[in-house]
């Protein structure tokens, strides 16, 4: 018997690749922000810096190369790997913000992620997909989405309470395999 594949969307910043930890190096390199900081629960990284910078994350996130060296999320890799042997895995990015991001991501995939092939890749504005499973650490990504939504645990969204959550890559290796 030939059973279709369900599909899976998984998003990258926060999930797959983390820009925390960039930007934190650069508040540090530039305002002498704490390479420890902590991001409080429901926090974004501009509640934690100098009000006068609390704006610079968005110059730094422009920068051609931003994107290329960020640090792979825990377990990411292996966990990603054993899912693409039964799921149909897409990478959904909502590239489009960012446009200097692009090629950077790209190449970052094809370094971190080379079992992903091109025609798994979607970088998009809007995430309007018709997948089964979609992880994501934005509910904004989960309005429109009829699938089953995996809220990925990022510092922001650890206030949410009403979507089914996955803390780190073990748990989604639970949940899916
Ligand atoms: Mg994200």
């Amino acid at each position: 018997m030939n059973h279709k594949k369900l599909r899976i969307a998984v998003d990258m910043d926060e999930v797959l690749a983390d820009p925390l930890s960039k930007f934190i190096a650069l508040y540090n390199r530039d305002y002498n922000v704490p390479l420890d900081l902590q991001i409080s629960p429901g926090n974004e990284i501009h509640h934690h810096v100098p009000e006068h910078a609390k704006d610079k994350w968005y110059e730094y996130i422009n920068e051609p190369g931003f994107f290329r060296d960020l640090p792979v999320i825990d377990k990411s890799q292996e966990v990603m790997k054993a899912l693409n042997n039964h799921y149909d895995i897409y990478i959904v990015s909502a590239a489009l913000e960012f446009r200097n991001s692009l090629i950077d991501k790209y190449d970052w995939l094809a370094e971190h992620f080379p079992f992903i092939p091109w025609t798994n890749i979607v970088f998009c504005g809007d995430k309007i997909v018709d997948t089964d499973i979609l992880i994501d650490d934005r509910i904004k990504n989960f309005s429109n989405f009829k699938g089953r939504k995996l809220l990925f645990t990022s510092p922001h969204n650890l206030l949410i309470t009403h979507y089914e959550r996955v803390n780190n890559w073990t748990e989604v290796a639970d949940k899916l395999l």
